[in-house]
């Protein structure tokens, strides 16, 4: 896809927080499934019992990947959004009461915020929202004032897709565990740009997509710590999620069989395995440091331009730029930049309406990195916007 042309031109993908490019290993891995290995997982003739293997091989290596202690806290879901979903609607379910509070804050993703006010309207909690600084940043004592007797989860980005900010998390997590309350992460940001070790997190539920980490897309990750899991009621009933059915009742799978109802979109969770080696094998700390060196180039080229700014200044950030410019529209940038230069950016509200109302501006235009990315990419952009900002002033 890389080495494609857009329009009958190379192209320049920026765009990698929506969605990332697949190595070559994962498309393979696809066809090697269908064309010589391909049968339904659990069944019981030699095609399922191949099928299952390769599945559970696959859930070993996420686990492996982010340092899960055992591969049945790994709950295969159809992306990260479907995964924040499961644990929210398990808690308006079985835990919320009238009055409790979930803890959010004011940088998440509205996946990370709808399936909450879903919950809220469910078991009639409350939903209450850290403030950012004009860093975009979590300041560590404001979230310690607003964690409460009534909290009943945090659910908060690991990294924002906005800002590029990697909070603070550890300690977070420590505050909330200090009063006895469960924390998800949502990972979504995270995983595809630096190592992740969920138990040295001490977290409790991890969440995420494959397709933003050169997996395919239509699969996703939920880690939860075993006992949260066991005690989660089900998202969905259907196949493979039943050990006993009757027509009085039912008796559950145990985790993580439990959550994954229906079939599941086995042949690319198999090739997220070989998404998984893909990434092993460049090394999740190279990785990191190759995109903080393009970031860092990024963000002193662009700092240089007048009528730019930069948001997000956190001193642990990813390689994930925001703007807005004082005397342009930024979708019109994003226009200009595809129409005219084959560069593909994000513009607009980037799925955070209720950041935007904080920033007080009506949208933002993203760039974020992968590791294909390059500093004369970076040049190229930095051109364009110049010539945009000139020609249509
Ligand atoms: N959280 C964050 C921080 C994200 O950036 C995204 C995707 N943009 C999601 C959640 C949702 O991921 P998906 O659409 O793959 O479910």
């Amino acid at each position: 896809m890389l080495g494609k042309k857009v329009n009958r031109k190379p192209f320049i993908y920026f765009d990698n927080a929506a969605t990332g490019h697949k190595p070559q290993s994962v498309l393979q891995r696809l066809q090697q499934f269908y064309m010589g290995e391909y049968g339904k997982p659990k069944e019981s003739h030699e095609l399922g019992k191949m099928a299952t293997e390769s599945v559970e091989e696959a859930r070993s290596k996420i686990a492996n990947f982010i340092g899960a202690g055992s591969e049945k806290s790994i709950v295969f879901t159809r992306g990260c959004t479907e995964s924040i979903n499961i644990v929210a609607g398990g808690f308006a379910r079985e835990i919320l009461k009238k009055r409790d509070e979930i803890l959010i804050t004011a940088l998440e993703h509205h996946a990370n915020i709808i399936p909450w006010q879903m919950a809220c309207a469910q078991s009639g909690a409350i939903l209450k929202v850290v403030p950012i600084t004009p860093s975009g940043e979590i300041e560590i004592e404001s979230f310690e004032n607003m964690l409460s007797d009534r909290t009943k989860i945090v659910a908060v980005s690991h990294s924002s897709h906005v800002f590029g900010t990697i909070l603070p998390v550890k300690k977070m997590i420590a505050l909330a565990h200090k009063k006895g309350i469960p924390v998800l992460l949502d990972g979504a940001q995270t995983v595809p740009h630096m190592p992740v070790n969920v138990e040295d997190l001490d977290c409790d539920f991890y969440t995420f997509s494959a397709h933003k980490m050169g997996g395919p897309a239509g699969v996703g990750v939920l880690y939860g710590k075993r006992k949260w899991l066991n005690q989660l009621p089900p998202f969905e009933g259907g196949s493979d999620m039943a050990k006993k059915v009757s027509f009085e009742k039912t008796e559950y799978e145990s985790v993580p069989q439990k959550f994954e109802a229906g079939t599941m979109p086995f042949a690319d969770i198999i090739a997220f395995g070989a998404g998984i080696d893909f990434l092993e094998e460049l090394g999740m700390e190279n990785l990191f440091q190759y995109e903080q060196e393009l970031l860092a180039y990024a963000t002193e080229e662009l700092s240089k331009i007048s009528g730019v700014t930069l948001l997000g200044s956190a001193a642990e950030k990813e390689a994930v730029i925001s703007f807005y410019m004082e005397q342009k529209d930024v979708k019109k940038l994003e226009k200009y930049l595809s129409n005219e230069h084959n560069i593909f950016v994000r513009a607009g509200e980037l799925n955070a309406q209720p950041l935007m109302k904080v920033l007080g501006v009506k949208g933002l235009l993203r760039i974020s990195f992968s590791y294909y990315n390059t500093m004369s990419e970076i040049d190229m952009f930095v051109k364009a916007l110049k010539k945009f900002l000139e020609e249509k002033k």
